[in-house]
């Protein structure tokens, strides 16, 4: 199919969606994603102030495209940024097939003092970025960076780079207006052994495909990124169809999700001794448990 008519085919531009490419030509693979309700259902359950908003819609972007690169309908990726003594204390985004949730912990009054547009180091201070990938079948595997860089989407090309040997670009962008939160992203990496993917030690950073792709991934715009009238797969094509054959895969729908649940909670309070269960109990001798993702309340009896 020719670029010019697949674009012309597409009637939305801007949904809660997954898109996937391959150059394999180039030995890379990326991916796209523009959220649209699910940032602002999740937002919804929390009333965060201006920066944990913004810093909680880029987690979400960057959870769906690493969340893009499992293969497995129940495969996960759990993005969690983490502080000893940071503003931002703990911010967590996780991604299961499709359903996305996350939170964070921070300190209100010391938030207030940095002002409306505050860097990622004044928000963490020192901390680690530790991003855990989980397979359906099973396997599990983390890495843990140092949390630098301007933005979380820095540190996650620091993630790969140096926990994966994988030499990755990410650029996210973000906006609100009155009718809530858009949010886009898209992620490229080298892959020199395709899409499947191998043992991938000692990638080089400076390999010519790689530094063909870098070069036309690095001109992608946050205007564009957000622009309503260009779809995701216009942006695929339009940064690298003129040099490079692209294929294109849809890929999986997002939405708010939460995994919680009272028999969760039962569960894991059942594995306190009964006098600590006990002493959980409040007045009207139930345990009020809230889920830190969704907000949602559930009482336990026990
Ligand atoms: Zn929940």
């Amino acid at each position: 199919m020719e670029p010019q008519e697949k674009m012309s085919e597409l009637p939305e531009t801007f949904s809660d969606k997954l898109l996937g490419f391959t150059l394999p030509g180039r030995s890379a693979r990326g991916r796209v994603v523009r959220l649209d309700e699910v940032v602002n259902d999740v937002l919804s359950a929390h009333d965060y102030p201006a920066p944990v908003t913004h810093l909680l819609g880029e987690a979400l972007v960057l959870g769906a495209l690493m969340g893009g690169l499992v293969k497995e309908e129940e495969g996960q990726v759990t993005m969690q940024a983490q502080t000893q003594a940071g503003v931002v204390s703990l911010l967590v985004c996780d991604y299961r097939g499709g359903s996305m949730r996350g939170y964070a912990d921070f300190d209100a009054d010391a938030l207030a003092g940095l002002g409306a547009n505050p860097s990622l180091s004044a928000l963490f201070g020192e901390g680690y970025l530790a991003i855990t990938f989980e397979t359906g079948a099973g396997q599990r595997y983390q890495g843990i960076v140092p949390l630098e860089g301007d933005t979380l989407a820095e540190a996650c090309e620091t993630y790969f780079s140096q926990s994966e040997q994988v030499p990755t670009l990410i650029r996210v962008a973000s906006r609100s207006s009155g009718e809530g939160r858009v949010a886009a992203g898209i992620l490229v990496q080298h892959l020199p052994d395709g899409e499947e993917g191998r043992e991938r030690l000692h990638v080089r950073m400076d390999h010519p495909d790689w530094e063909h792709v870098l070069a036309l991934a690095s001109t992608i715009t946050h205007e564009e990124l957000l622009d309503p009238d260009l779809s995701m797969e216009a942006i695929a094509w339009r940064l690298f169809s003129e040099s490079d054959q692209i294929r294109v895969q849809p890929g999986a729908w997002l939405a708010r999700g939460c995994r919680c649940s009272a028999d969760y909670y039962a569960s894991v309070i059942a594995r306190f001794p009964v006098e600590e269960q006990h002493a959980m109990r409040n007045d009207d001798g139930v345990i009020v448990v809230d889920c830190a993702f969704c907000s949602r309340e559930f009482e336990i009896e026990v």
